[in-house]
């Protein structure tokens, strides 16, 4: 009798055992965006403004979501995502990207699928109205990973890419931002608390999209205009493979935002997924440790939203705020703006 009792016990204990293992390996899928981070703060957010942003957010993940949610591919996930945001002057990329020093417009992107781990890039493009697409052609139709200048807006013609006229990226709002920037910098040591406050601002408003589809495979997109008075055709982190974006089926996908040379010098996005690949970090403490105790630590903010091959995600910085979102497999939308929310 005792030894019914103790098989039975066995028997339904492995059919829990299975059951669990099932569960967690039920395929899922998920998707995160980020629209830059920075000095965001609700004293200096009107709650128009705000709402503007939150309901942008939830629109923009809402397209990369039905993709997956159809079983698409978490590549066109991220690239149609990515257009939304490009196309909206909210964000510091396509249509709404800061202007250069000289009053032009200089965009970088990158892009980078998990599976192959093949990536492309492009950097201070001028005619490109959606440079992930360019990126994504640079990973797909040339023997290269990343094109940059006059070569790479060539190159995106050539694939039949759309192109524009650089007028269609000057915004009323960037050209007075670029304004404002130039008369803090010409004013040197003298410039008062709230300039530098708005100085630093400008900095950021990169997008970024990563997503994990229903297949398992991971993809990560990042696009910006870089950062309101560069000069000398400087490049950030952006289109920067490991720095800017980083995407490997056996950790995770991840879009950085920030102060790009302290994420260049961190190696952001390929650190992150070091620290799961040979230490065993979950992509929370992985994204926690670079971005607190290494870009911190060199003296730089930013933040990085990231997703992992089970669909659990990171949306982690060390600034005030981070226009984020998330969208799981069953729909449940998460916007977030500020730090502490
Ligand atoms: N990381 C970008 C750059 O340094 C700026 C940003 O994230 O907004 O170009």
């Amino acid at each position: 009798m005792k030894k019914i009792v103790l098989l039975i016990f066995f028997i339904s204990l492995s059919c829990q055992q299975a059951k669990t293992v099932k569960e967690s390996q039920a395929p899922t899928f998920g998707i995160v965006i980020h629209g830059g981070a920075g000095t965001i703060l609700r004293a200096n957010m009107t709650s128009e403004t705000e709402a503007a942003y939150r309901k942008f957010l939830g629109e923009a993940i809402q397209v990369g979501h039905s993709i997956l949610k159809k079983g698409g591919t978490s590549q066109e996930a991220v690239e149609k995502t990515i257009h939304v945001m490009e196309n909206s002057p909210l964000f510091n990329a396509g249509k709404g990207a800061v202007l250069t020093a000289d009053e032009t417009i200089e965009l970088d992107a990158s892009f980078m699928h998990g599976a192959t781990l093949d990536a492309g890039a492009i950097s201070g493009v001028k005619t490109i109205k959606h440079p992930i697409s360019a990126a994504i052609k640079v990973m797909e139709d040339s023997p290269h990973v990343m094109l940059s200048g006059a070569g790479a807006d060539a190159f995106a013609a050539s694939q039949g890419l759309e192109i524009v006229e650089p007028e269609y990226f000057f915004t009323e709002r960037r050209i007075n931002s670029l304004k404002r920037v130039k008369e803090a910098e010409a004013k040197e040591k003298k410039i008062s608390s709230a300039e530098k406050e708005f100085v630093s601002q400008q900095r950021y408003g990169t997008v970024g999209c990563v997503a994990l589809d229903l297949k398992g495979n991971l993809a990560a997109g990042t696009s910006t205009g870089g950062m309101t008075n560069k000069k000398w055709n400087r490049i950030g982190d952006a289109p920067i493979i490991g720095a800017g974006t980083y995407a490997n089926n056996a950790t995770c996908a991840i879009s950085a935002t920030g102060w790009g040379e302290f994420f260049i010098r961190s190696v952001v996005a390929h650190d992150i997924s070091a620290l799961m690949e040979y230490k065993g970090l979950s992509i929370k403490e992985a994204a926690h440790t670079v971005i607190h105790d290494k870009v911190g630590g060199l003296g730089g903010d930013g933040g990085v939203v990231g997703i992992d091959h089970r669909g659990n995600v990171a949306m982690e910085m060390n600034t005030p705020g981070m226009y984020r979102a998330h969208m799981d497999a069953e729909g449940n939308l998460n916007v977030k703006i500020y730090k502490d929310e």
